[in-house]
């Protein structure tokens, strides 16, 4: 028993720190963030809940600068000041916002929303329990793999995660009549928008795939649907 005590231990401390993560995250949403109350954008998400046979979808601003798009998994959808800002400055078009609005929706009723809610801290959890783990059998290699391991996964499971909802969004914008091209065109500035942070690397940057990609694979998407 006690040769497995350490291993217990790193579980249990990876399933604490687990939930401690998206209390926090929960209690952070819930604590900085506004319903959003612009007439224009209004008017956009209002086509999408009328393609989803939905009577309005709740879309909130959350009071960080980082451009980024957040979706609980009770269906509250997310945008940042920064990207509400990019918004009113003219940097990003309406549709281009409900193309955002749209991919948060897609992570919800694909249900991504509750594994998204681990941010780093969860994942420092898991890095932390496998360094715990692993340095027993292998010390020092051991924290190497564990953090190559926990990046892997990461990355594995968000991107898997990003091109199923933009190919939700991708049908639910046509359905709605905007059509793909603001998703394109907004994937386009990306990067841009999120340059000028130096050193602050934003969680979804680092989940994301490229944006190249992304646009790539939804042109594929569009050639299947026009020859279908
Ligand atoms: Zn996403």
């Amino acid at each position: 028993m006690l040769k497995f005590t350490p291993i217990l231990l790193a579980i249990l401390y990876a399933l604490v720190m687990y939930r401690v993560s998206v209390w926090r995250t929960h209690r952070d949403l819930d604590a900085r963030s506004t319903e959003l109350a612009d007439p224009e954008l209004k008017r956009l998400t209002d086509r999408l809940a009328a393609a989803l046979d939905l009577r309005r979808i709740p879309v909130y601003v959350y009071e960080v600068d980082p451009v980024n798009g957040l979706a609980a998994p009770d269906g509250r959808i997310f945008i940042t000041r920064g990207f509400y800002r990019k918004f009113r400055s003219g940097e990003v078009t309406g549709e281009e916002m409900a193309s955002v609005i749209a991919h948060e929706l897609g992570h919800v009723a694909l249900g991504h929303a509750r594994r998204r809610m681990i941010d780093f801290s969860g994942q420092n959890a898991l890095r932390t329990a496998l360094i715990l783990l692993l340095n027993r059998f292998i010390p020092f290699v051991g924290v190497w793999i564990a953090n190559f391991l926990t990046s892997l996964l990461a990355s594995r499971l968000s991107r898997s995660d990003e091109y199923e909802a933009d190919e939700y969004a991708a049908a639910l914008l046509t359905k709605a009549g905007i059509g793909v091209e603001p998703q394109k065109s907004l994937f386009r500035k990306l990067d841009a928008l999120t340059q000028n942070r130096a050193g602050v690397v934003p969680a979804w940057l680092m989940s994301h795939p490229k944006t190249d990609e992304r646009i790539a694979a939804l042109e594929a998407l569009e050639a299947r649907w026009t020859k279908a």
